[in-house]
Formats: structure tokens, C-alpha cells, sequence
């Protein structure tokens, strides 16, 4: 199969987009947090085709993307007030919401759960499709399954080149980060990944938040959780990354004591000089959080090399979009970190 590569500013894209989607096919669509592997969510067979193309495990549900608020309801049901406010307040935008499913969405999608998952992206071109094809669009990250998501089209061909029929470039996404994903079927609503939309802005609508364990802990993979996707290695390039907290200056120190040969160090731009020996790669500004969270997947990507042995990496801190990349990162690493004020 040939993978075609269209621009927003072709004219037929939004019907050849759709079209595909309509005749159950797999469509790579750009968002403003990652590019999304599409397919009719409403089709079991079409949905098929994602878990296949990606080699993701039966059990992790999708997102159901939508081009309007009003959409919610076609396949949601016992939509509490929350949601609409949150609606009101994020979308279009890098929030998803987990609510009761509706008949009409296939367990193929909801992976079995009586919820399901669905978002309204912020992103213009995408919006047009879905409504053009009249579906929902069914989309997880358009990497190939645990390895680091796709921010770019040259990405998303890179993994998929020959397995799927389109991609619309939409250019890089402006966010970087998946989305955030809150809970709104139980009794308090609760954070299950963190992403653009930051837990002090939800709070500020909600007034309240659980953020559950998996945001910040690794989980056994044969646990049972809310959410099946939280406890699969994601994010992570081949080999070993070992995040180093603390001071710059520790953190050199301890990076220095350790390096070898085959080695890489992923850090701010603000300490490349720090690390000129050690094959430095700077995926932002320290001092610019959101060119971190725009940047961290495709560095990861470059990382992801059988040349590379070991990644250091340096991991902003604080709340807002940074705890969004804390949470990726240490995925990436799967929760190894040291501390370089406690380790020399
Ligand atoms: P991705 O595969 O990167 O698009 O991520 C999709 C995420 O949404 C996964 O971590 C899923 O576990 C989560 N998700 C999708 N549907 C549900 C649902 N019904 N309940 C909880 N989490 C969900
Ligand atoms: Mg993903």
C-alpha cells in the first residue's frame, strides 16, 4: 500500500480524509497534542485495523475524537453538569473526558468498558473531517504501540509507511503532549493522565480532583486499573533512561561520573555547554516549559536508536504543562530516577 502525504491547503483533503474514514480505512490526523492513528469509531472492523497497524493490546481503550460539545450526547449518556462546564471551559482542546458509554459505541473501542473515552481537538482541519464524514473518530497516538508518540507527519510516515493509505500533515503539534484525561463517573472526579489542560485548571472549574496512582507511580501489569493503557511501558525509546533530578550543577557532576562512550544526555537547551562532552541532545528551554512538552517526543524518537545506549535526563519541575512532561518522562524511564544532591 502506497501512504500518502496531504496538506490542509489541498482542497480535496477534507473529502479524501473523509472518505477514507467513511470506507472504514486508517487515516494519520494531525491534533494540536499528538497526530492520531484515525478510524471510524463506530466501525469494529475499521477499529480493528488500528489495533493491528499499532500492535496495541486489545485492552486499552481509544479516545473517541468528535467535532462538536453537542456530540457528546450522541454517544455518551448520564453526562453530569461537570462535563459541560468543562466543555465550555476546554474545548475545542487537549481535555478528555471518561463518561457512561452509549449502546452505539462497539466494545471494540470503549476495550470492553462501560465508559468511553472523548475529546474535542483544538485543531481546525481535523474538526472539518470528522464532520464531513459524519463519525466519530476512534484515535490513540499514531506511534507504533510504546514507543514514543508522534508530534510530526515525517513521524507518523516513519513508523507507518506502507501500513496505512493517508496522512494529513497539519505541520508539528503545538502541544507535544497527549491530553489530559479526566474521569467523570464516579463520585469525585478523577485526573487519569495528565496532558495540556494543567490540574490547576481543572480544579478551577471542578473544584476538586483525585489524581490517581498511575499518574505517578508505575503499575503491575497485571493489576487491574481504571484506565488498561496506564500500566503498559509507553513513551520510551529502546534502551535504558535514568532521569537525574537536582541541582545543574549536581546533576553535571553526577552525569559526568557516569557517563560512557554510547551514552546520550537529554537536556535543556540552557545546559548544553554543561554537557559538551557527553553527546548532549536539548529538547527546550528550561525557562520555556511549553517548548519542553513540544519537544520532548521527537527527541525521545532520535533517542530511540540501537547506537544509543544510556539516556540521562534532566526533567523540569513544577506543576502546570510541566507535570505533564514529568509524567511522560518518567514513563519513559519507567519511574528510574536518581538524585544527584543525595548521590555523590
Ligand atoms: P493513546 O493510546 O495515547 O491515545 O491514549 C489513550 C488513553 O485513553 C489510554 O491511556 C486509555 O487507557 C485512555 N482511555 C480511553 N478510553 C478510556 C476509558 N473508557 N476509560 C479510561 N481510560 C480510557
Ligand atoms: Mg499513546
Amino acid at each position: 500500500m502506497e501512504t500518502q502525504i496531504l496538506r490542509p491547503d489541498d482542497d480535496m483533503v477534507v473529502i479524501t480524509a473523509a472518505m477514507n474514514l467513511t470506507a472504514g480505512n486508517l487515516v494519520a490526523l494531525p491534533t494540536e497534542t499528538v497526530y492520531g492513528l484515525g478510524a471510524n469509531g463506530l466501525n469494529p472492523e475499521a477499529v480493528a485495523k488500528i489495533f493491528q497497524v499499532k500492535g496495541r493490546p486489545q485492552d486499552n481503550p481509544l479516545i473517541l475524537h468528535i467535532a462538536d460539545t453537542e456530540q457528546m450526547e450522541l454517544f455518551c449518556h448520564d453526562i453530569p453538569e461537570s462535563a459541560w462546564r468543562l466543555a465550555e471551559a476546554f474545548w475545542p482542546g487537549p481535555l478528555t473526558m471518561v463518561l457512561p458509554a452509549k449502546e452505539i459505541v462497539p466494545k471494540c473501542t470503549t476495550a470492553g468498558l462501560p465508559t468511553v473515552a472523548v475529546r474535542c481537538p483544538d485543531c481546525e482541519i481535523t474538526r472539518q473531517i470528522i464532520r464531513h464524514a459524519k463519525i466519530p473518530v476512534a484515535a490513540p497516538s499514531a506511534n507504533i504501540s510504546g514507543k514514543p508518540s508522534t508530534t510530526t507527519a515525517q513521524h507518523v510516515y516513519d513508523d507507518h509507511n506502507g501500513k496505512i493509505p493517508l496522512i494529513i500533515d497539519g505541520g508539528p503539534c503545538r502541544v507535544g503532549v497527549e491530553s489530559t484525561i479526566v474521569d467523570l463517573t464516579e463520585e469525585r472526579p478523577r485526573l487519569l493522565r495528565p496532558g495540556g489542560i494543567t490540574p490547576e485548571q481543572l480544579i478551577a472549574v471542578l473544584g476538586d480532583l483525585i489524581v490517581d496512582k498511575a499518574v505517578t507511580a508505575q503499575i503491575d501489569k497485571d493489576a487491574v486499573v481504571k484506565a488498561p493503557g496506564m500500566k503498559y511501558r509507553h513513551y520510551a525509546p529502546d534502551c535504558q533512561v535514568i532521569i537525574v533530578a537536582g541541582s545543574r550543577e549536581k546533576a553535571a557532576n553526577y552525569i559526568h561520573s557516569q557517563y560512557q562512550a554510547g551514552d546520550r544526555v537529554l537536556c535543556f537547551e540552557e545546559e548544553l555547554p554543561l554537557y559538551a562532552c557527553c553527546n548532549p541532545l536539548s529538547y527546550g528551554k528550561e525557562a520555556d516549559v511549553e517548548s519542553l512538552s513540544a519537544g520532548l517526543f521527537a527527541a525521545l524518537r532520535e533517542l530511540d536508536d540501537p547506537a544509543v545506549h544510556k539516556v540521562y535526563a534532566r526533567c523540569p519541575e513544577g506543576g502546570g504543562i510541566a507535570y505533564a512532561v514529568q509524567n511522560r518522562l518518567k514513563k519513559a524511564a519507567a519511574f528510574q530516577i536518581v538524585d544527584a544532591e543525595a548521590a555523590l
